[in-house]
């Protein structure tokens, strides 16, 4: 089951984007399942379920790490995480470029746009966003590979594309402002129920959990 979803999404994206199986919630082994059918990319929100999972399934596996993080978890999601898609704030942004500077690494991240209504406060402003990337020169122990971004909750598609469109806007206007920013090319954009939609705006990683995994346990 989980490999033949994993099998039928991938056959639907263009080439230049990457599935990320949200695999919160669910086990080790529905992980392996999805690994023994090529999957390499996962995706987990919550800090202590990463630090468990990572040391105990294969190595090369990338973790990438999407939920709200407090900065007194780094040391459980920094060590295991290839690519950090929720920085939400200045506050994050600063301790993660700390504690890497610390250990003298160089972390991948995404700048999450707060994107949609009142459903969630975490997320960068559009203006918070571009004076980070004016000043990514302070930031020495991160690379800013893109931008993330999470659709309002709505079955109004008309406001989920104002979302994505404002994001890949943003994106695109970050990219022609900067060209010598190589690392910036990745927009995260689009869950199970949308990503069709996130396709259309330019999505260069889909995250997808539900149309993987089945629903989750709560
Ligand atoms: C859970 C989650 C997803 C996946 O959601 P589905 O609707 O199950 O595909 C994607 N992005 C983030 C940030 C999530 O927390």
């Amino acid at each position: 089951m989980i490999k033949e979803n994993i099998l039928r999404i991938k056959e639907g994206l263009p080439s230049g984007t990457q599935l990320v199986a949200v695999s919160k919630f669910h086990p080790a082994e529905a992980i392996m399942e999805a690994y023994e059918a090529g999957q390499r990319i996962f995706g987990e929100n919550r800090p202590q379920e990463l630090a468990a999972k990572a040391p105990v399934l294969p190595k090369d596996i990338q973790w990438h790490f999407i939920g709200h993080l407090q900065t007194n978890k780094l040391k459980m999601v920094l060590p295991y995480a290839s690519l950090i898609q929720s920085i939400d704030s200045l506050h994050l942004l600063e301790a993660v470029n700390s504690w890497c500077v610390r250990e003298g690494t160089v972390k991948d991240i995404l700048l999450e746009l707060h994107l949609g209504a009142e459903e969630t406060k975490h997320g960068l402003t559009e203006e918070e966003i571009l004076s980070v990337v004016e000043n990514a020169g302070n930031y020495p122990g991160v690379r800013i590979c893109g931008l993330m971004g999470m659709a309002t909750n709505t079955e109004d598609e008309s406001i989920i594309r104002g979302d994505f469109g404002r994001i890949s806007a943003l994106f695109k206007r970050i990219r022609s402002n900067y060209p010598g920013m190589d690392s910036f090319k990745e927009l995260s954009i689009g869950m199970s129920e949308d990503y069709m939609i996130a396709l259309e705006y330019g999505a260069t990683f889909v995250r997808i959990g539900t149309a993987v995994f089945g629903p989750r346990e709560y």
